[in-house]
């Protein structure tokens, strides 16, 4: 992407706007001219140059004691390539920490096939990144009862926090 004075423009940062959009950050300092592209991660992903942290992600990394740092950004960033991911996110880090995505038993991937289709995808997305975020290694049917009823009103009214 150029700056209408011709020159590349330089990724200041990536926002985590919610949990499935981002807003990319760019500029051309010397004509102070922003522009920033928001979507998917699948959509900002290829307007990123080499693996690039979220802010929100940079926040987690400026937190920890500095000789730390140089280690786990290139653990976290070694993961990244492994994964093929451009964008080191919040819930990426944990499931850096994981060293993998959380796991599906039969179970629990024969139940996520009858989810429909259109919202299959996303249903997944924030299956795992429920899990992760709860450090936990493998999504249980527990935790598919609690966010079909939280996101699609479905099921038990009362969410399953028992597990
Ligand atoms: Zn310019």
């Amino acid at each position: 992407m150029e700056c209408d004075c011709g020159k590349t423009l330089e990724l200041c940062g990536v926002d985590e706007v919610d949990a499935t959009t981002y807003l990319a950050r760019f500029a051309c300092v010397p004509c102070g001219e922003y522009v920033g592209i928001e979507g998917e991660q699948k959509e900002v992903t290829p307007f990123l140059g080499q693996v690039c942290w979220s802010d929100e992600a940079q926040h987690v990394l400026d937190r920890m004691p500095p000789y730390v740092v140089p280690f786990y950004r290139d653990d976290v960033e070694r993961y990244a390539q492994t994964t093929g991911t451009k964008l080191v996110t919040f819930d990426f880090l944990g499931e850096a920490k994981n060293q993998g995505t959380v796991a599906w038993s039969v179970d629990t991937l024969k139940r996520l096939e009858r989810v429909p289709p259109a919202i299959r995808a996303m249903a997944r997305i924030e299956l795992e990144r429920t899990a992760l975020e709860r450090g936990m290694t493998e999504v249980t049917v527990a935790l598919m009862e609690e966010i079909k009823a939280r996101y699609f009103g479905l099921g038990a009214a009362q969410p399953a926090f028992k597990n």
